[in-house]
């Protein structure tokens, strides 16, 4: 079996920016730190991170006296400065470019532009984003949605989720320059997930099958399953090598191998052993 790993697979700046970030606050600390929420959408790196002190707290846990890390998906400014009343201190390790689009939405909204996101209103980077305008705005995951917005909306503007799909993208923003025309739109789909999602498509291509590895819970990483799928190849998402279907996957010619921006070098590496046959039993 001929095996293509992707270049861009796992961690991208952001989420290795906030690790470190998170690691360097326990070891200076020497004592448990918490992140507001897990710090990456991965079971196995969690655990990992558990073991260096590193704990998520879920959305009802009461704020500890300790240091509090904001993860890279950011949040909205009324959870900020929650967080800054109860915990010691906060660390924010949002990623500098959620920041900039969060920056954006204010400026946008403060001029009186509804602002609108593309992008899965349940997800924490865009809970985020909607927090940070300061008039109308509104979340849409397709281009149907966008025949749900209020009519009237004055100026708008569309932007992105770093990790949405460029094609779902390109729909919505088709819908919402023939409901809104003169609409400002903003890719604001982060290069790191556009050079991701390119080679993802370009592997899918050539191979019989992807094997898209990274935790189930984690959007980035099921949305390139789904544009593998989407472009009829089939896509095996793995959380770890235990889960690969071997015996299948060896009856093929080409495999692909991609992974989520949250999805740790090891576990990427364990995969691609076990493709190979070069794991050890
Ligand atoms: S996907 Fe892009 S925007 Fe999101 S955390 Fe990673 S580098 Fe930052």
């Amino acid at each position: 079996m001929e095996l293509y790993v992707a270049e861009s697979a796992g961690f991208c700046m952001g989420v290795r920016r906030a690790i470190e970030i998170a690691e360097g606050v326990a070891r200076k600390e020497g004592r448990t730190v918490y992140t507001h929420g897990p710090l990456i959408h991965n079971p196995q790196a969690l655990a990992d991170l558990r073991g260096k002190g590193i704990v998520p707290l879920e959305e009802d846990d009461p704020v500890p006296r300790a240091p509090v890390i904001v993860r890279a998906h950011g949040v909205p400014p009324g959870a900020m400065n929650r967080l800054e009343r109860a915990a010691e201190r906060v660390v924010d390790a949002t990623c500098p470019k959620v920041s900039t689009i969060q920056n954006r939405i204010a400026e946008f909204s403060d001029r009186g532009v509804a602002v609108v996101i593309a992008g899965d209103a349940d997800h924490p980077e865009v809970v985020g984003l909607l927090g940070h305008a300061r008039g109308p705005a509104f979340v849409v995951g397709s281009a149907d949605e966008v025949d749900g917005l209020p009519a009237g909306l004055g100026p708008v503007v569309l932007v992105s989720q770093t990790t949405q799909d460029e094609a779902v993208f390109e729909t919505i923003r088709d819908r919402v320059l023939a409901r809104f025309p003169g609409a400002e739109t903003l890719s604001t789909i982060c290069r790191s997930t556009h050079r991701r999602q390119e080679e993802t498509r370009a592997l899918a291509r050539r191979v019989d099958a992807m094997v898209v590895i990274g935790g189930r819970n984690s959007a980035n990483t099921c949305r390139l399953a789904e544009i593998c799928r989407g472009m009829g190849t089939p896509a095996y998402h793995v959380e770890t090598a235990a889960e690969l279907p071997l015996a299948e996957l060896r009856r093929l010619e080409r495999v692909g191998v991609t992974a989520g921006a949250s999805t740790p070098a090891w576990i990427i590496r364990d995969v691609v052993a076990a493709l190979s046959g070069t794991a050890a039993d």
